[in-house]
C-alpha cells in the first residue's frame, strides 16, 4: 500500500467523519466541516482562540460561541478530544468514530499529542476507580510524555 498523504489523511478523516454523522442522523454541515478540516490539518492540538484566528485567515468569521458549540457537538460525538494540560483540542487520530476514552501523551517540547486507544487499559483503570466509588465523568487519561524527537532534540 502506498503511504498515505497528508492531504489524502485530512481527506480521508472528514470523509469517514461526513458518514459518520450521516449514520447518525446528523449532518457535517459546512461550518462544521470547516472546523473539522482545520483541526485535522493542523500538526497537533489548536487552542479554541487559535482556531477562531485561523478561520478568520481564511474568509470565515466565526464568534466563540459558535466555534464552542461546534467543538461540543464533536466531543460529543467522540471526532474531538479536548487536551486539559494545553488547553487545546485534537482531531481524533482513530477514525473509529464512536464515543471513546482515549489515552493522550502530551509532550512538553513540541506541545504534540499522541492518542492511544486500548480498550484493556481502561478497563483495568476505570474497574479500579469504580472499585474505589469513584463514577468517572471525563474518561480521558493525559500523560506527560518527551516525544522521541523531542529527547533526541533535548529539547524538554
Ligand atoms: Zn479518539
Ligand atoms: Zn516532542
Amino acid at each position: 500500500m502506498d503511504a498515505e498523504t497528508h492531504d489524502d489523511k485530512v481527506k480521508r478523516l472528514l470523509d469517514e467523519a461526513e458518514s459518520y454523522c450521516a449514520a447518525q442522523g446528523t449532518q457535517l454541515t459546512q461550518l462544521r466541516r470547516l472546523v473539522l478540516e482545520t483541526l485535522i490539518a493542523s500538526s497537533g492540538p489548536v487552542k479554541a482562540y487559535d482556531l477562531i484566528d485561523t478561520l478568520r485567515e481564511r474568509g470565515h468569521r466565526l464568534t466563540p460561541a459558535t466555534v464552542y458549540r461546534i467543538l461540543e457537538f464533536f466531543l460529543h460525538n467522540g471526532l474531538v478530544h479536548r487536551v486539559n494540560a494545553l488547553n487545546a483540542f485534537v482531531a481524533c487520530s482513530d477514525g473509529h468514530m464512536v464515543a471513546h476514552n482515549p489515552l493522550i501523551v502530551v509532550c512538553p517540547g513540541c506541545q504534540t499529542t499522541t492518542e492511544i486507544n486500548d480498550e484493556g487499559l481502561y478497563t483495568s483503570i476505570f474497574t479500579r476507580l469504580g472499585a474505589l466509588g469513584f463514577e468517572i465523568k471525563d474518561g480521558t487519561v493525559e500523560v506527560r510524555g518527551v516525544c522521541r524527537k523531542c529527547a533526541k532534540d533535548g529539547t524538554a
